[in-house]
């Protein structure tokens, strides 16, 4: 039986259609199968659903097997039309609308409905249009990454600007300051306003009309993660950024608002002179960098991939791993060999248990970097990382460069090592055969969602789950 509304449509034009087509008047139809003509119309117009019993003795009034009045078809072309034109009014795109639902009749004109469908079918192009499917989102994402791979993660005219606009808000050295911060806003015509009442979904907005910049309340007076927004709000002026009309120039001007509020927070000529000094005394660290600019480990770490490249001749790689494993955000230029799925993307896959990036979450002492050389397939590299927690859980940031690079490196002393096989899944992917073999088939782990929204579902035997831990993790509590 129909369940769905627009079932019903479609059920009740059937009926309709093959009335007409035998000559029956709803009255004439509706005495033989014990029906008033009044609630034979409610049925012919999908207003209510008729009982098994009478959908027979109409069928066999009819003459038509029952299977022919079920039919998800349209009788006839107009008919087509009217249940499409039911269905997007029913559609809560347009429910959102708050406008009033038209009534289908027989009378209605033909170029009504097809004005009114024309319509509904272009209020649902353009909704699409600007709902990425995640599948896109993930190939616009995994693009940019390969692109900036390319340019070594360095765009020479957003660290001018950024460069020129920190030098007329007076800044001298060391971190931008809160108060330089509202002098750039204000040299580009706009105010800072902190506000309790900032949507859910945004970051800040920016009132083009007043020439205001709304942000979140300062929780942390002069906060890094304060005058980042502030700063990410001005690039969007500062670059002439349009409305985006796809995934890809979302992510594109995200990216570029990112970079100039890095670009501004650690200016490029001071950064540079910090890192080349700390590089010829073999000393350098992310965590000096971070705190002679006053930023988050992170942004540290991040904003040395825009500048190790193309200022201190050195390859590196960076990567924010979850607690679970999982690659949150990854960047190589030194060929590191980062997980990805089939689609190239690397979010949401695990990185090798034998990198710094998971090893560190076991190391007892979390407060300073933990540092470890790592002999993979492609050679060994040397790499930091720094331990964190969050909202979302723990987390681990690491910079890693080859071996030879090493050497310029604090920690470079370590005498850790790790021998990595990955991507050769016999390395730490695969369960034991002997473990496999015992629990194959006899454990149902429940996957945990993955927050990230490009997070795809790790391949396995369980969607989302490393089948590996869930082994590892049944043996350790079996023998209990
Ligand atoms: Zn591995």
């Amino acid at each position: 039986m129909p369940t769905r509304a627009s079932d019903l449509v479609t059920l009740g034009l059937r009926i309709r259609h093959f009335r007409g087509e035998r000559g029956l008047t709803l009255d004439q139809l509706g005495d033989r199968v014990g029906l008033a003509g009044s609630q034979l119309s409610l049925i012919e117009n999908g207003r209510r659903e008729p009982k098994l019993s009478t959908l027979q003795d109409v069928a066999t009034a009819l003459a038509v097997p029952i299977t022919e009045l079920l039919s998800g078809e349209a009788p006839n072309t107009r008919a087509a039309l009217e249940i499409e034109l039911a269905r997007a009014q029913k559609n809560p795109l347009y429910g959102a609308l708050g406008l009033p639902t038209v009534k289908v009749t027989k009378g209605m004109p033909l170029a009504a409905l097809e004005s009114l469908l024309g319509l509904h079918r272009e209020l649902a192009r353009l909704a699409s249009e600007a709902i990425a499917t995640p599948e896109e989102a993930r190939r616009a994402n995994t693009e940019l990454r390969e692109q900036m791979r390319e340019q070594d993660n360095y765009m020479p005219d957003i660290e001018q600007l950024a460069e020129d606009q920190v030098r007329a808000s007076g800044h001298l050295s060391g971190a931008l300051t809160h108060r330089e911060v509202s002098v750039m806003a204000e040299q580009l015509g706009f105010n800072l306003i902190y506000v309790n009442d900032l949507p859910g979904s945004t970051r800040s907005v920016t009132d083009l009309v007043n020439h205001r910049i709304y942000l979140p309340p300062a929780s942390i007076p002069g906060g890094h993660g304060l005058r980042s927004m502030a700063l990410q709000a001005m690039g969007h002026r500062l670059l002439g950024h349009e409305r985006p009309d796809s995934y890809a120039e979302f992510l594109w001007q995200r990216l570029q608002i990112n970079y100039f509020a890095a670009a501004c927070l650690m200016p490029r000529n001071a950064s540079v002179a910090f890192l080349a000094n700390a590089k010829r005394e073999r000393e350098l660290s992310v965590e000096d960098f971070r705190d002679a600019f006053g930023v988050t480990h992170e942004a540290a770490a991040l904003r040395l991939t825009n500048l190790a490249t193309s200022h201190l001749e050195m390859p590196l790689h960076f990567l924010r791993v979850n607690g679970d494993g999982a690659l949150q955000k990854g960047y190589e230029n030194d060929g590191l060999p980062l997980p990805v799925d089939v689609t190239g993307s690397i979010e949401g896959q695990y990185v090798c248990k034998q990198w710094s990036a998971r090893s560190a979450f076991t190391h007892t002492n979390r407060t300073t970097e933990f540092y470890q050389y790592t002999d993979t397939p492609v050679g060994t590299f040397w790499s930091a990382t720094q331990t964190g927690a969050a909202d979302g859980g723990e987390f681990s940031i690491s910079v890693g460069v080859p071996f030879a690079q090493a050497k310029w490196f604090r920690g470079r002393e370590t005498a850790q090592r790790a021998v990595s096989r990955c991507p050769d899944e016999s390395c730490c992917r695969r369960p034991a055969s002997e473990v496999s073999s015992r629990w194959a088939g006899k454990a149902w782990p429940s996957a945990r969602l993955h927050a990230h929204v490009l997070s795809p579902l790790p391949s396995g035997t369980f969607p989302g789950v490393d089948d590996t831990e869930v082994y590892e993790f049944l043996e350790a509590h079996a023998a209990e």
